[in-house]
């Protein structure tokens, strides 16, 4: 049989039921399993036979959605995690200790800017940050010896940015570095980051893949394709010994398409133990099984809200890739030919009062610290994550006054649009 497409995997990947057991993923709410005799459960401790013993370190509801999502992001290995957050972190961590450098875009996550710029670095880790935009030459200059990855956005939250991924990737293996790619707001319905040349795939689970506002959670997707022992001293982690496991060499016992998930599963989830609750997991993976066709409407919904805005007299500026003449147009049609995300940003003219007002009047749209919901919402950060900004400081960051966030739901367009236009002309 042909290789299933992405939305068959979404419905039907990671859980193949027997015969007469459950058609939905069962929640393993169980801390803990059960074993006949202590050796049996020796072998586990010692990565020697796979199976349960403790659900920090694995549990089989958690297993099943992991291995649906590395199976649409096209990987080898997946781990859920507690948070995208946690997600990142790991990813990061589990290559990268102290006195080792990281490249990074400039262009991500606030939560991921803060985490490495101000928490990794004081656990030792040093990140160089680049504009998207840069040159070869920029990007190139950014590596250092003891450089272990590049990090970056497929689009960015909230500077809505497309990465070069290709370009990113070239760099990063000419270094001999993996690249790690936070893919959660276009999803792997929308771009797959591995296909370009990425290594490594991070997720914000809470976002489009939940989809319904209802479980904050991550995930880490292995490519299984960097060949981390062509290194062996940039990532002895991976190729020498580990102390901590009786002694494993991860690349040697699960080879490259194990080695990276399983270190991070037996070193860093058994000792920090950010993972996500089965019980998440099965509400993570209800949202699974709708995201190629909900990830479609959002598109629709956003290009439909995205070209209104643009038309509006009202609306100073609007970004969105999928507009044409938009800055990152070009890179959308490359990376994201189907679709990019449901958010779209664009200026009130008048400024932060006017956005301001302009976000009190909207009736459908609700004012909230989120995006990739199932609901409609929206953010002015100029009033409120970056309050404490003036207008100066809140250019230099790249949020001007009057921006506004914009995350289309799965609602009815027309609704959405007519809900916006009351809200300009109030
Ligand atoms: C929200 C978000 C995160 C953080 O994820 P949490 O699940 O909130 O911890 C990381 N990266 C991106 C791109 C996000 O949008």
């Amino acid at each position: 049989m042909a290789e299933q497409t992405i939305g068959t995997k979404c419905v039907q990947g990671g859980y193949t039921p027997g015969n007469g057991e459950p058609r939905q993923i069962p929640i393993i709410q169980s801390t803990t399993f059960k074993y006949e005799s202590s050796a049996e459960m020796g072998k586990l401790f010692d990565l020697e036979a796979s199976g349960y013993f403790y659900t920090r370190l694995q549990n089989p509801t958690n297993d099943a959605v992991a291995a649906k999502i590395a199976a649409l992001e096209g990987g080898t290995a997946a781990m859920l995690t507690s948070s995208g957050q946690a997600a990142n972190f790991y990813a990061v961590f589990n290559i990268a200790s102290a006195g080792d450098h990281v490249v990074s875009s400039s262009s991500i996550y606030g939560g991921s800017f803060n985490l490495f710029s101000v928490t990794m670095k004081r656990m030792g880790i040093e990140f160089t940050f680049v504009s998207p935009e840069c040159t070869d030459e920029e990007l190139n200059a950014a590596f250092r010896p003891n450089t272990k990855a590049v990090f970056g956005e497929t689009i960015a939250n909230p500077a809505l940015t497309v990465l070069d991924i290709q370009r990113f990737a070239k760099a990063a293996h000419a270094h001999g570095v993996p690249l790690i790619i936070d893919n959660t707001f276009a999803t792997p319905i929308n771009c797959r980051p591995f296909e370009w040349g990425a290594d490594i795939v991070t997720h914000s689970t809470t976002k489009y893949m939940d989809g319904h506002g209802a479980g904050v959670g991550g995930c880490i997707v292995d490519s299984g394709k960097f060949d981390w022992t062509r290194y062996p001293e940039k990532f002895p982690g991976l190729c020498t010994p580990d102390d901590s496991y009786h002694g494993v060499t991860y690349t040697e016992r699960f080879g490259l398409e194990g080695a990276y998930i399983t270190k991070a599963t037996a070193q860093l989830m058994r000792d920090f133990g950010s993972i996500q609750s089965p019980q998440n997991a099965f509400i993570l993976n209800l949202g699974l099984e709708s995201l190629h066709v909900r990830v479609k409407r959002h598109c629709e919904n956003a290009q439909a809200v995205a070209e209104y805005l643009k038309s509006n007299p009202k609306v100073e500026w609007v970004q969105y890739c999928g507009l044409e003449g938009d800055k990152y147009y070009e890179l959308g049609q490359k990376y994201l030919p189907n679709g990019s995300c449901g958010v779209v940003s664009f200026g009130v003219k008048g400024g932060r009062e006017a956005a301001e007002r302009f976000m009190g009047r909207l009736k459908i749209a609700a004012i909230e610290t989120h995006v990739a919901d199932a609901r409609t919402c929206c953010l002015h950060p100029a009033s409120s994550t970056h309050r404490q900004m003036t207008d100066a400081e809140l250019k230099a960051a790249g949020v001007s006054p009057d921006l506004v966030r914009y995350s289309c739901g799965l609602e009815d367009a027309a609704d959405l649009i007519a809900d916006i236009e009351q809200a300009l002309n109030d």
